[in-house]
């Protein structure tokens, strides 16, 4: 019997309408004669409710404390909860069966890195148990538990890594990701009007894509279905269109240069000024902040005429309370006049295409782009499917409109 993992997002289960919604689309699938897993996410804006009281009680007598990494973990697996146990009341209010289950009821286990913890095993049997009686079963997304039973979550967006880890657990024909939009679009489709749905894309651009802030898919459940070829159909909850497959590269996928564009907003840069000229430094630095699970990306050093340089790097917001407390300690070690400056306000605007491998001129079309639009680039980085340049935030959507149509993404292929 084929077998089909669903996943809902938020907005797709944010009240009980779009719950039966959802609980319709995965009896229809049984129906059709699958069998069915369904991973669902909080209801509606749930988790940033959470954390935002999380902020508003860590806040006391004037003085703001970082939440706890567990007790933060804590509350958030919270939202997942509600939500599985009244999809399985909407699918047997419905007239079928089903079951839900927390990440931990099925052995969902995660190292204890809270707040982004990584999948490192699954308990499919009792998964199966239910699927080969007929039920459907309903799946927390985003959590797991660590091997001595504390509660994690995998990253914001994480119900996408727990859908393609059930997926290729289980030997799924497919991963279907129904979200609030129609699949996966040449840039956000909220904030260029005239993207295009795009029909199929490789596992490495979206990987790009995602890793470059096209939200919509997570870039650890793209890395993981890459790595056990898992396709994954992006597609509307609210109606029955075809969506995106991300699929393995084919060798057409490279008549095209420019797949799809995408915009970073919310990055910081952070330089370390007068750092000591010597071998080993740049090796500490980021040695210590990765020890500290920060992901940093634009790396750039300059060196000054009196045996120092200036390293600068970007980071997402979200991470640089844990950032800070790791420079703050690096630069007190370095002593002398080694010193911080954090510089917010910016994004990073990319261009995704494997069709860069064979074609030239890409780079150049996209600076031109950007400066007819008198938009200032303040640093490049490319890899061998990608162009980034960081720019002003305030600049941000401006420029992603300019640089998609530059590549003329919105006409038809
Ligand atoms: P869900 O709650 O279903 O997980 P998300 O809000 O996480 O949904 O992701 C869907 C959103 O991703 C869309 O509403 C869209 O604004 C955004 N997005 C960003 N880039 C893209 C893109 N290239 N294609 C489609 N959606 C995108
Ligand atoms: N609820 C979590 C979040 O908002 C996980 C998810 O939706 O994928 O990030
Ligand atoms: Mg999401």
């Amino acid at each position: 019997m084929p077998l089909i993992v669903q996943k809902f997002g938020g907005t797709s289960v944010a009240d009980a309408e779009r719950i039966h919604r959802a609980a319709r689309r995965a009896i229809s699938a049984k129906e059709k004669g699958n069998q069915v897993v369904v991973v669902v996410s909080a209801m509606g804006d749930t988790t940033d409710d959470l954390i935002d009281l999380a902020r508003q009680v860590c806040t006391y007598a004037g003085n703001e404390i970082q939440p706890p990494k567990r007790e933060m973990d804590q509350l958030l697996v919270t939202g997942e909860q509600v939500t599985i146990a009244l999809m399985a009341m909407a699918i047997c209010a419905q007239g079928h069966s089903a079951i839900s289950f927390t990440g931990g009821q099925i052995g969902l286990v995660t190292d204890a890195a809270f707040s982004k913890a990584r999948i490192q095993s699954i308990n499919k049997q009792r998964i199966f148990d239910q699927l080969t009686q007929g039920t459907i079963v309903i799946i927390a997304g985003f959590q797991g538990v660590t091997e001595t039973g504390d509660y994690t979550t995998l990253g914001r967006g994480g119900s996408n890594a727990t859908l393609v880890a059930v997926g290729a657990v289980l030997g799924a024909d497919v991963c279907e990701n129904y979200t609030d939009v129609d699949g996966i679009y040449t840039a956000d489709p909220r904030i260029v009007k005239n993207a295009r749905k795009i029909d199929r894309i490789s596992y490495d651009e979206m990987l790009e894509l995602s890793g470059l802030g096209a939200s919509v898919l997570q870039t650890r459940a793209v890395e993981f279905a890459k790595k056990y070829n898992v396709p994954i159909h992006v597609r509307n909850s609210q109606n029955e269109s075809e969506g995106t497959w991300i699929v393995a590269e084919t060798p057409t996928m490279e008549h095209i240069v420019v797949s799809g564009a995408a915009l970073k907003k919310d990055l910081t840069r952070v330089t370390i000024k007068s750092v000591p000229d010597r071998p080993g430094i740049a090796a500490k630095i980021f040695g210590d902040i990765a020890a500290a699970n920060v992901v940093v990306d634009d790396i750039i050093q300059n060196i000054s005429d009196d045996n120092t340089a200036n390293i600068s790097f970007t980071v997402e917001h979200g991470e640089l309370a844990d950032l800070k407390t790791v420079v703050e300690r690096i630069t007190k070690e370095l002593g002398g006049g080694t010193k911080a400056i954090y510089h917010s306000d910016l994004a990073k605007v990319s261009v995704v295409g494997v069709g860069m491998r064979v074609h030239t001129g890409v780079a150049q079309r996209m600076f031109k782009a950007l400066a007819d639009a008198k938009i200032n680039i303040q640093n490049i980085s490319t890899s061998e499917i990608k162009i980034s340049c960081i720019i002003d935030l305030e600049q941000g959507a401006k420029a992603l409109q300019v640089v998609h149509d530059a590549f003329e993404l919105g006409k038809a292929r």
